[in-house]
């Protein structure tokens, strides 16, 4: 599998996909009822109406459904065409086991390799890896098959909860690679644990941070980028029912899409009608490599984005999708919407918040927003930095929150076994 080179290959590429998707789809029971309510024909094309007309999924509707009927419906692979199983979810929900059919394997190990190649990485390079490999997520073992197809060495840390913090800080000082990956705030963790140990995550070897699996408002990469000493920092983008997708070029103004493994559709969130490039609405996305095991047919993503086709870059053949938020990490506090990101956003920009955990409880029959926040040492009075939390809040959202200082490292540790860590919560 190697990489188109124009826009016209992306696009030869994917159009000679669509048929081999459509026909998977109708062996699955669940995807051919959703075929034949569209009005298509086993066995012949599907034109652009038709498709339009083809129900989204959506993962509550997979999730509804029960583990035989998942295994007999939706999946088309036998058991001896299977290479792994992926999970998904987990965080939010009942998580779902997706298998990956081993035919797949050289596309899906292709998806997590461009996001290498679109970040600068070179061969040879030695690559800190700290995306999660155990309790079945892909993310950490496929970058693993993509950094070794790519020729770069890898540190297989894992996550906190595959090798612990401290000893991910003595391999990242210790064996200095150039590049780290992982879920962007852990390094954030990582560069306190490396401070509180007595080292200088600003003096680092790190030249190029990858992190993906969570949004990066732009405070939080300011952060990151500052503490580790101006390593630039790469996002991408993938889910579990479809592969790794795409990745920031050096622009960092977007994700370029790998459009000739995938069919990504922007479609109004009310009438399901497509939307033209520029305008913002649900991303809908048809994986044309990666459904041997179970056709996902325009599957819902739950992300709502724009594509936009160009860009002053090497890698303008892939159109760029422009991520607006998840629909999931909203909290209604006293009537008011807080979308998480935009919480984490106000408190990453007090300068002299090192660290924090926001959570949303219910006490004594009214709706409190605790946040616990850490202070910079040496740094300003931990009381001054309390109140300009508390401003903050109260100035992007009319809302009271209750801010308490901890010692340095505490919510680290607090965090350290979690594989996605998350600084904003609901516990209602
Ligand atoms: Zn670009």
């Amino acid at each position: 599998m190697s990489m188109p080179a124009t826009a016209e290959e992306v696009e030869r590429a994917r159009e000679a996909r669509v048929g081999p998707m459509v026909a998977n789809a109708w062996r699955s029971p669940f995807f051919r009822a959703r075929l034949v309510e569209a009005g298509a024909r086993e066995g012949q094309a599907v034109d652009q109406k038709t498709w339009r007309r083809i129900r989204p999924t959506t993962k509550d509707e997979l999730r509804g459904l029960s583990a035989e009927r998942f295994a007999s419906e939706v999946t088309i692979a036998r058991d001896d065409e299977i290479a792994m199983y992926w999970r998904s979810g987990g965080v939010t929900g009942r998580p779902l086991f997706y298998p990956k059919a081993r035919r797949d394997m050289p596309a899906l190990v292709e998806s997590f390799t461009r996001v290498l190649r679109l970040a600068g990485v070179r061969p040879g390079e030695l690559v800190h890896n700290s995306f999660p490999f155990l309790g079945v997520h892909p993310i950490g073992h496929m970058f693993g098959h993509a950094l070794s197809a790519h020729g770069c060495g890898n540190v297989f840390a894992g996550s906190g909860a595959n090798t612990p913090s401290d000893v991910q800080v003595e391999l990242l000082m210790g064996l200095r690679p150039s590049v780290w990956m992982g879920i962007g705030s852990y390094i954030n963790i990582l560069g306190h644990r490396a401070e509180a140990a007595g080292h200088e995550p600003s003096s680092s070897s790190l030249r190029r941070i990858i992190s993906s699996a969570e949004p990066l408002t732009p405070a939080k990469r300011a952060r990151i980028e500052r503490m580790w000493g101006g390593a630039e920092l790469f996002d991408s983008y993938g889910m579990t029912e479809c592969s790794m997708m795409g990745a920031e070029c050096e622009r960092h103004d977007g994700l370029h899409v790998w459009a000739d493994l995938f069919l990504v559709e922007i479609v109004d969130e009310g009438t399901g009608e497509p939307l033209p490039a520029g305008e913002v609405g649900a991303v809908l996305v048809t994986p044309l490599h990666a459904g041997s095991a179970i056709p996902f047919l325009r599957w819902s993503s739950g992300d709502i984005g724009a594509l936009e086709p160009d860009c002053e870059c090497p890698y303008a053949m892939f159109p760029k999708l422009r991520l607006a938020a998840r629909t999931v990490g909203f909290s209604k506090v006293r009537g008011v919407n807080v979308n998480h990101n935009d919480l984490e956003d106000a408190l990453l920009r007090v300068d002299a918040v090192a660290d924090y955990l926001a959570r949303v409880v219910t006490a004594e029959l009214d709706d409190r927003l605790l946040v616990d926040i850490e202070v910079e040492r040496p740094g300003p009075e931990p009381g001054a930095v309390a109140a300009r939390v508390r401003a903050a809040i109260s100035a992007a959202f009319e809302l009271k929150a209750d801010v308490t200082v901890l010692e340095r490292g505490t919510i680290a540790r607090r965090l350290d076994g979690e594989v996605k860590p998350m600084r904003v919560r609901d516990e209602r």
